[in-house]
């Protein structure tokens, strides 16, 4: 399960997916658009068709990535910790991982109810550049995390959607920081321009 707001889905997504897949030999990756991000509150965030649309995109040529889109249609609060059951009990077989860039862990204290989402699945983690992991802090904040996370080995990526958004309002096109498709399809929409 990789869950994100997806504003655009990147690079950094696909690589996040990629590694988590071939690490940890997973069947599937689910690619979880979040309709209304908690966490991104009092920020503009793109129309979920839009966000939708890119994803599927993205991740067009890759047969074991899938788009789940329950988190945009179900009622809001959309967090991981309510999400989880859900699709548990749609595919009640299978183990699940949640995948994670280096900041979604380092700032999972402030997420709803972490305790608790530590003892639904594991998490995979995929360190980010520049956000810095305080294992110490972590482990009081939420017991149990340490021996809850698979670390990704595997070469970082230092790219998010907040630069390449910055990038494409400076007016250039976002080739090369994402897939070809999502690029022609930010230019055919005028998105992140103004
Ligand atoms: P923004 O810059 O708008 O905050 P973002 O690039 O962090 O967005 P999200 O959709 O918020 O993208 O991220 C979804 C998940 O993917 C999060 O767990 C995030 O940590 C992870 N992720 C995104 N980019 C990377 C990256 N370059 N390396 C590792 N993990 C990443």
């Amino acid at each position: 399960m990789l869950g994100g707001t997806f504003d655009p889905p990147h690079w950094g997504h696909l690589w996040l997916a990629e590694l988590a897949r071939l690490r940890l030999r997973l069947d599937k990756v689910l690619f979880l658009p979040v309709g209304d991000p908690v966490h991104k509150q009092g920020r503009v965030i793109t129309a979920v068709p839009h966000r939708l649309h890119m994803v599927s995109l993205a991740i067009q040529d890759n047969p074991y990535f899938a788009l789940d889109t329950t988190d945009c249609t179900r009622p809001a609060p959309h967090t991981t910790v309510t999400l989880l059951p859900l699709l548990q009990k749609a595919q009640p077989d299978a183990a699940f991982w949640l995948l994670l860039g280096g900041d979604s862990l380092r700032d999972l204290p402030s997420w709803t109810k972490p305790e608790r989402l530590i003892t639904q699945c594991r998490l995979a983690v995929l360190p980010r550049p520049g956000a810095v992991i305080d294992w110490e802090g972590l482990e009081t904040a939420v017991p149990g995390i340490e021996t809850a996370v698979d670390l990704l080995d595997g070469p970082p990526l230092s790219l998010s959607a907040t630069a390449i958004r910055a990038w494409i309002k400076e007016g250039y096109t976002a080739t090369y920081l994402l897939p070809t498709a999502v690029a022609t399809y930010i230019q055919q929409n005028a998105l992140y321009t103004n």
